[in-house]
């Protein structure tokens, strides 16, 4: 369980404005890139000799954590996006509107690349449709995993953390679409 060891302020002397708020380190640039190093490892072990897995990645959140995920590939893959958007709520059914889809999934077998985690209302739902699509095989890939805040039972086969019940932003996650760019994973400190 990954815990914050120092407390950083984001350096927002350029463009600050009363929005900002307090971000503690979590996970560190090399810690991140030794973690992602190993799960690519790990993927193209279990994947080798197979036909090309289709790595789907899940925007926004995802493409940072994919870009450098596939970069440190052994084997070929190929790369695929698709967008959701989740509603928050009670409904634990889980309803997701698919923004941008993956189409030619028949008979692929699918590995879905998502940021983080959280109910697992999102991911159920994805891994769901990517079945319904006909892929051969679906397994999931994620960054970031708060088992504390499951609803739905959905584990993923790679994890990169598991981290206790923080809101995190950087290296692709954002908050109100904030600090994406940042290259550590921060905490909001509340
Ligand atoms: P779930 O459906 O599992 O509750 O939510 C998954 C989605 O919620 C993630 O893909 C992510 O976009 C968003 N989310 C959940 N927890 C966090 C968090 O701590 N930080 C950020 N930035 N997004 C989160
Ligand atoms: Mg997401």
């Amino acid at each position: 369980m990954m815990e914050p060891r120092r407390t950083r302020v984001v350096d927002v002397s350029r463009n600050s404005s009363s929005e900002d708020v307090e971000l503690e380190v979590l996970i560190g640039k090399e810690e991140i890139r030794k973690r992602v190093k190993e799960l690519a490892e790990e993927i193209s072990r279990d994947y080798e000799g197979c036909e090309r897995p289709l790595m789907v990645g899940i925007l926004n959140g995802a493409f940072i954590f994919m870009a450098d995920l596939v970069r440190e590939m052994k084997i070929p893959v190929e790369i695929e996006f698709m967008r959701v958007k989740s509603y928050s709520g009670s409904d634990t059914t889980g309803k997701v509107e698919v923004l941008m889809d993956v189409n030619n999934i028949r008979g692929r077998k699918v590995v879905v690349v998502e940021d983080i985690i959280d109910t697992g209302i999102t991911l159920s739902c994805i891994v769901r449709r990517i079945r319904e699509k006909g892929a051969e095989s679906v397994r999931v890939c994620a960054l970031l995993d708060k088992p504390s805040r499951r609803v739905v039972d959905v584990k993923a086969d790679y994890v990169g953390f598991t981290i206790p019940d923080y809101f995190v932003v950087g290296y692709g996650l954002d908050y109100n679409g904030r600090y994406r760019e940042l290259p550590e994973i921060y905490r909001i400190r509340s």
